[in-house]
């Protein structure tokens, strides 16, 4: 089998994880929905799930506080320095960093703080870079980047920390496992190599070493990131929201931005009911959840609807024993289960809901139960039961790097973050803020580009979802990988 990381396949097309008015959806109660043919009346309908928009109470990160405040609809007119739209990670880290260096700021949410991908990923914190020939095409060839992410590539955990946020960081460890030295060899290879460019630490680790960080004698070869973990993404995004709020930002939910128009020397953007936000500058981070506002963006990436799901609680005597060093899991040479335990002790896990029936939860969940049973076979009498499942919606681009964008002086698109979202989207969130607050947009550590072309939007997820994860799942079933 070809060796192919997550990343990889990202790049490659292949994405092994790992809008729309909710009508008739309630966003309080969203149960697990058990299967396609069980939908009953209140429960979101197989559309939802496959489009990736269910309510964000469907997702097992609500389930540990319940959803975060309800900000009002905006009413009238405003005038700010920049308005931001979209509250996911990436709008949330940008209005945040904002109003720390005291630029008056407007967020505008369709729904509410980290309903988009941010509220419903599947929590790892990635802290690599192994995919470095994007960067040859960078006018400093990705130096100034690199710095930039050699500083902050613990970022979710810092940002955590400062502002008190209470989400579940854990910097407990990024683990790339493997079952055969062929497949490590190839990954500690190309590793190193980022490793070195970053000045990240990276072990090597032995089968006794493998054992004893995940439990497991399955996977006896190991690269670890130290610095990666997990988080609990929603309350990430919201605790980034509330914070910016706390700074002075204003921020309104259940509001859509609608129209975008030049306004003397700056912009206004007109939401549904008539009100307005007049502004310098407006940065757009609606990723691949974006609006018809700006056509552009909306068609500017390839979507691709993923799936995550987290059980209940792990009966005491197991959790002891799966991963028990807490580390985050990927699986190498194809990660069909990223996999986390939480501070709940509940398995977190992802990949791509089947074409022909992505509302089926308990389909979903067996084929990792499959994995979890084989991997740690203590499990295999153990009550685990399913908590949530839910979808939502990634967006890839042409190149394997989030998209900076510039359409006309003064309006801005920070999205497109494919599923490494939650240590770029808060990283170059912060990065623009200061680029803004400086007045030097140019100055940024990464290029302003033109958002891409799509000519086939549904290219990645007919690959993706219909050829290479069902190709991906057989081979599990088979033992192959
Ligand atoms: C199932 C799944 C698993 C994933 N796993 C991981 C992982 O383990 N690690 C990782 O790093 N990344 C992961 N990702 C990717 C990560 O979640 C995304 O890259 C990240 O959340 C993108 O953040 P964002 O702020 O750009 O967009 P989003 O969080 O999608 O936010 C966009 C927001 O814009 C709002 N919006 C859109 N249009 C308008 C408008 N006209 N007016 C007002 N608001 C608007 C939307 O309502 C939405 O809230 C995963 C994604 C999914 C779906």
């Amino acid at each position: 089998m070809e060796h192919l990381t997550r990343r990889d396949t990202l790049k490659r097309g292949g994405c092994l994880l790992v809008g729309t008015a909710l009508a008739g959806c309630s966003e309080r109660s969203a149960a697990p929905q058990q299967d396609s043919s069980a939908a009953g009346a209140g429960e979101p309908s197989r559309d939802l799930y496959d489009s990736g928009t269910v309510p964000v109470a469907a997702s097992g990160w609500t389930r540990t506080r319940g959803l975060g405040p309800d900000y009002p609809g905006l009413e009238g007119d405003l005038d700010t320095d920049v308005l931001v739209v979209g509250a996911g990670l990436a709008g949330g880290s940008l209005a945040l960093h904002l109003s720390e260096l005291g630029i008056a700021t407007v967020v505008l949410e369709a729904r509410q703080p980290g309903w988009g991908a941010s509220g419903r990923n599947a929590g790892h914190v990635l802290p690599l870079l192994k995919d470095l020939e994007v960067f040859e095409a960078f006018p400093d060839r990705g130096r100034a980047f690199f710095e930039l992410f050699s500083a902050h590539h613990t970022i979710p955990f810092d940002i955590a920390e400062r502002y008190g946020i209470q989400c579940d960081a854990e910097r407990s460890g990024y683990l790339n496992a493997m079952t055969s030295q062929r497949a490590f060899d190839k990954f500690a290879r190309a590793a190193a190599v980022s490793a070195d460019r970053l000045g990240q630490s990276v072990r090597h680790l032995d089968a006794a070493v493998m054992r004893e960080l995940t439990g497991s004698d399955y996977y006896p070869y190991g690269v670890l990131y130290e610095s990666g973990g997990r988080i609990n993404p929603y309350l990430f995004t919201g605790g980034m929201v509330e914070t910016a709020r706390g700074k002075g930002a204003r921020v309104f939910g259940d509001t859509v931005a609608t129209t975008l128009s030049p306004d003397g020397k700056g912009w206004r953007v007109r939401v549904a009911n008539g009100a307005s936000v007049r502004c310098k500058r407006v940065v757009f981070c609606t990723n691949a959840y974006a609006t018809a506002i700006v056509p552009a963006f909306q068609h500017g990436c390839y979507p691709l609807t993923a799936y995550a799901l987290s059980s209940e609680p792990l009966p005491a005597a197991i959790a002891k024993t799966v991963m028990p060093s807490r580390a985050t899991l990927a699986q190498v040479p194809i990660d069909l289960n990223p996999f986390i335990v939480d501070g709940h002790d509940r398995i977190i896990t992802a990949s791509i809901p089947s074409r022909t029936r992505p509302a089926d939860a308990m389909w979903h969940f067996q084929q990792h139960l499959d994995w979890i049973h084989r991997t740690w076979p203590q499990t295999r009498d153990a009550p685990i039961a399913l908590q949530a499942y839910w979808t939502g919606r990634v967006a890839m681009r042409e190149a394997d790097f989030p998209g900076m964008y510039e359409l006309s002086p003064g309006v801005y698109g920070l999205m497109h973050f494919n599923a490494w979202g939650n240590v770029l989207a808060p990283l170059m969130g912060m990065a623009l803020a200061q680029a803004i607050a400086s007045d030097r947009p140019d100055r940024l550590p990464f290029p302003i580009v033109q958002p891409d072309r799509i000519a086939h939007p549904g290219k990645q997820e007919l690959l993706i979802r219909s050829i290479m994860i069902p190709a991906a799942r057989m081979a599990q079933s088979l033992g192959i990988i």
